[in-house]
């Protein structure tokens, strides 16, 4: 039998531009960046600037920037998921088209005495069979087969959507393609083959891999690593006053970002170069240090 090439590791790191890096944000880079170096793969950058509501002037170059005075190297140009719309509304009408997805005029306030679960509201199907014309989102349509898959940290994670989140919005009533649509189109142009971000998004990962099914693409790995905290048990995140991450001294947060993945740097490292830093790092990698992990304290 003839040998199958094993598929070349890709990964990438895909930060929305709603403020500057902070120390999270630093550590979930980090993390995908030695994820991917490990395996000798590349590392793709993708800036998530679909949703201009939310986005923060300068964010986009703060973040670039910070990521180049921590001494990243991305592979290839970036990309930004703005240039990428005729594929996310190819994908949306080969949905509509197939009868997968539907329109739906149903407003936050008529959805208001719908169940709730731990997703949010389970959507009640009010619309699926149809809508009268008018400004609607797009829903693609779920089923209750179980969505499971094993988190190279979290371990096996499943759910059936029908019941735990309804049909869920792929095209928003303000007309922008939604998160889970968009991410999972850029996944597959860009051939990522491994995923790993912040334990946030676990629970959105089955909803994803529904679209994956239904648009016929591949199913990356998933890698969800924990989330940092404050130390009384806050998320790090701009709502709860995380800086941005500093730009002088990199080495020395860059080593507690390090050690927040549960590596051990020896204190000489902190005196060495950027480079040299990530030389380390990248040879004493290991994943399955994480293993199970939901929560990390930021102590530095
Ligand atoms: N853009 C998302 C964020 O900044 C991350 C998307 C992803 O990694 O799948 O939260």
């Amino acid at each position: 039998m003839p040998t199958r090439e094993p598929i070349p590791y890709v990964g990438r790191f895909a930060p929305s531009p709603t403020g500057p890096l902070h120390f999270g944000s630093l550590v979930a880079a980090s993390a995908s960046y030695l994820q991917a170096r490990a395996n000798n793969g590349q590392w793709l950058l993708r800036i998530e600037d679909i949703d201009p509501p939310r986005e923060q002037p300068g964010a986009t170059s703060e973040i670039v920037h910070a990521l180049e005075r921590y001494g990243f190297e991305w592979d290839g140009d970036i990309r930004f998921q703005s240039s990428g719309h005729e594929a996310h509304s190819a994908a949306l009408a080969s949905l509509i088209d197939k009868n997968l997805a539907y329109r739906c005029r149903c407003s936050r306030a008529s959805l208001a005495e719908a169940r709730r679960g731990e997703l949010g509201i389970i959507y009640p199907g009010t619309c699926r069979d149809g809508c009268e014309a008018g400004e609607s989102a797009i829903r693609i349509r779920t089923n209750n087969s179980e969505i499971a898959f094993v988190d190279a940290i979290q371990g096996r994670v499943s759910q059936c959507l029908e019941t735990e989140s309804g049909d869920f919005v792929i095209r928003r009533r303000d007309g922008l393609i939604a998160y889970h649509l968009a991410v999972v189109v850029d996944d597959e142009i860009q051939g990522v083959t491994e995923v790993v971000r912040g334990i946030d998004l676990l629970d959105s990962t089955p909803r994803q891999i529904w679209l994956q099914h239904t648009l016929d693409y591949r199913t990356p790995s998933y890698a969800h690593i924990p989330v940092i905290t404050h130390p009384n048990g806050d998320k790090l995140s701009k709502s709860t006053g995380a800086p941005g991450i500093p730009l002088h001294n990199v080495e020395a947060t860059l080593i507690d970002a390090l050690i927040a993945l549960r590596l051990s740097p020896p204190k000489k490292l902190a005196r060495d170069s950027v480079s040299k830093v990530w030389l380390w790092a990248v040879e004493n990698w290991q994943l399955g240090k994480l293993s199970g992990q939901k929560s990390i304290v930021k102590t530095a």
